[in-house]
C-alpha cells in the first residue's frame, strides 16, 4: 500500500462504458481502491440509489455546499450541477487508498490544477456508430435526449488530449485489463514503493 493514494480522473462521453469499467475494477478484488460518490442536482435514474451512485441534492443545497467550500471541484454538465466533495477523497487518499473520480472534462481540468499528480484517463468508444448504439441500448432516454447526448459526447470527446492515458473501450475485458495495468504500474513507482517498504529497505541495507 502506498502512503498516499493516487487520484485517478476518469472521463468519457456518456455511453463509453466508464462507470462499468470502474465498477468492474473495484469488483475484481483490487485492494485499496475506491470510487468517489459525487453530489448532483439531476434526478435519479431508475435503479440509482442515493448515497451509492450519487448524493442527490436540490439546487439550493448544492449552492450552499459551494459557498461552504465543500467541493474539491464542481461543474455544470448537461444543465445539472455535479461536484466532488473534499471529504469524499481527502481521507481516503491520506490512508493510501487510490480514489477514482468519474467526472467530466471541466472537473478534470480543475483537479489537475489543484493536484498535478492526479492521473487522467480518457475512455473512448471504438466508433461513432457503436457509441450511438450504446446510447440507444440503455433504453432509458427519449430520442431527443439521445440526440442531445450524442452532441454532448462529441464535445466531451474533443478533450481527450488533456488526459494522461487513453483507453479505447471496444472489448470490455481488454479495457479492464488495461485499466488495471495503469493502476498497478502507478503503484510500483519508486516513491510509492519507498513509502510502503521503508522498514524493509532499512532492514535489507543494514550493515
Ligand atoms: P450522468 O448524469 O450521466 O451520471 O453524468 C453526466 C456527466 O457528469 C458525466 O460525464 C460524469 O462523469 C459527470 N460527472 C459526474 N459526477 C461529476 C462530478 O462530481 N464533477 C464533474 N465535474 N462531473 C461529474
Amino acid at each position: 500500500m502506498s502512503a498516499i493514494g493516487t487520484l485517478f480522473i476518469m472521463s468519457a462521453p456518456s455511453g463509453a462504458g466508464k462507470s462499468s469499467l470502474i465498477n468492474a475494477l473495484l469488483d475484481s478484488g483490487m485492494e485499496n481502491a475506491a470510487v468517489s460518490v459525487s453530489h448532483t442536482t439531476r434526478a435519479p435514474r431508475p435503479g440509482e440509489v442515493n448515497g451509492q451512485h450519487y448524493h442527490f441534492v436540490g439546487q439550493d443545497e448544492f449552492k450552499a455546499l459551494i459557498e461552504q467550500g465543500a467541493f474539491f471541484e464542481w461543474a455544470e454538465v448537461f444543465g445539472n450541477y455535479y461536484g466532488t466533495s473534499k471529504q469524499a477523497i481527502e481521507d481516503q487518499l491520506a490512508q493510501g487508498i487510490d480514489v477514482f473520480l468519474d467526472i467530466d472534462w471541466q472537473g478534470a481540468l480543475q483537479v489537475k490544477k489543484i493536484m498535478p499528480d492526479a492521473q487522467g484517463i480518457f475512455i473512448l468508444p471504438p466508433s461513432r456508430e457503436e457509441l450511438e448504439r450504446r446510447l440507444v441500448g440503455r433504453g432509458q432516454d427519449s430520442a431527443e435526449v439521445i440526440a442531445g447526448r450524442m452532441a454532448e459526447a462529441v464535445s466531451e470527446m474533443s478533450h481527450y488530449n488533456e488526459y494522461d492515458y487513453i483507453l479505447v473501450n471496444d472489448d470490455f475485458d481488454t479495457s479492464l485489463a488495461q485499466l488495471s495495468a495503469i493502476v498497478t504500474a502507478r503503484r510500483q513507482r519508486k516513491a510509492s514503493q519507498i513509502a510502503a517498504h521503508s522498514d524493509m529497505l532499512n532492514d535489507l541495507l543494514a550493515g
